[in-house]
């Protein structure tokens, strides 16, 4: 192992790294959000995000009396919406089984729906200053080059020595150790970057393996980039003589799960043959969209309908002021367009 390791973090984070973070040493709540929108979403996107989250949820107890539906739309934008419906979930668990109080040990931080042993970690170690490893996505990359571990890094085996290493390297003590939790997601974030790392200003590296046999490039080994099919997807924007919306809440489960979106399909007939509304094949394309979820992309094809007259099953019709549900970004962006 690495001489001094935590000790050369710590002295290389205390001059270069992030300490004025909006989440930073605001206990366990803030982490815990910040932690489950930075997973798949940078810092700087996350940011106004999490403060307009922050102002309507400011604590556990406002975020599980609130509705999905509420909880949804601050997510709007941020993707992955999965992550709010777990969080969502996550604190009622809070409200309901642990007395409205965060829990503070790793097994029933795990048992909180949507947080993962590195998630658990990080709320232990930067919300409750107390000892908690982090094997993320940052931190399994920098292993990976310091230690020369190749291969597929989410095997058993694989994870499980990574987990040994973050373990060993992490201080025993919580205030050391959350330190140390957020140096390594600096170093990871800030210098040992997926492309192009700057090992000139990193402080491991005339240990790190990848630097000095000159592998940096080659890990960790890139998964096989599967070539994302696209679909073409049809949106319907119905509107009626209020200039009310069709809107219709999605299945909690899949794409846009809770979310509130107009019709849409794979063709116009399709649509027909759900909605049963009139003269429905007449309707105009007036844009087209590309937009790109993690396995695929779309092309999405906005079209204009009028009708007056009852909603068609699972439809309501909406007046988009004041309404209070979630709508993916890019069909918000859709129907605000002229
Ligand atoms: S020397 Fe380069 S590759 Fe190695 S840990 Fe530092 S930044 Fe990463």
């Amino acid at each position: 192992m690495i001489e001094r390791f935590a000790g050369r973090l710590r002295d290389w984070h205390l001059r270069h790294g992030r300490h004025d973070l909006p989440w930073q040493r605001q206990g366990p709540y803030p982490t815990w959000i910040s932690e489950i929108m930075l997973q798949q979403t940078q810092v700087r996107v996350v940011i106004p995000y999490y403060h307009a989250f922050m102002e309507r949820f400011p604590d556990v107890e406002q975020l599980a009396n609130a509705s999905e539906d509420e909880v949804l739309k601050h997510w709007a934008g941020l993707g992955y919406y999965a992550r709010a419906r777990n969080l969502h979930h996550g604190a009622r668990q809070v409200r309901d089984l642990f007395g409205g109080e965060i829990p503070n040990s790793l097994d029933e931080l795990m048992t909180l729906k949507g947080i993962g042993r590195s998630t658990a970690g990080a709320i232990l170690s930067l919300g409750f200053r107390q000892r908690g490893v982090i094997q993320d996505g940052n931190v399994r990359r920098v292993f990976s080059r310091i230690f020369g571990i190749a291969g597929d890094l989410t095997t058993s085996v694989k994870q499980r020595k990574l987990w040994d290493i973050a373990d060993e390297l992490t201080p025993a003590d919580g205030e050391e150790a959350a330190v140390h939790t957020q140096a390594m997601m600096d170093l990871g974030a800030l210098v040992c970057t997926r492309q192009r790392p700057k090992c000139h200003s990193c402080p491991f590296r005339s240990d790190c393996y990848a630097y000095t046999s000159d592998h940096v490039a080659d890990l960790p080994q890139p998964k096989r980039i599967r070539q994302r099919k696209t679909e073409d997807w049809v949106v319907l924007e119905v509107r009626n003589s209020a200039n009310q919306i069709l809107l219709g809440r999605r299945p909690t489960q899949g794409i846009w799960g809770g979310l509130y979106t107009p019709p849409i399909d794979t063709s116009l007939r399709d649509l027909e043959a759900t909605l049963s509304l009139p003269d429905l094949l007449d309707s105009e394309e007036v844009h087209i969209k590309e937009h790109a979820f993690s396995h695929f992309k779309v092309r999405l094809h906005h079209l204009r309908h009028r009708f007056d007259g009852l909603a068609p099953p699972e439809f309501e019709w909406i007046d988009l002021r004041g309404f209070q549900g979630g709508l993916p970004a890019p069909i918000a962006e859709l129907l605000s367009k002229e």
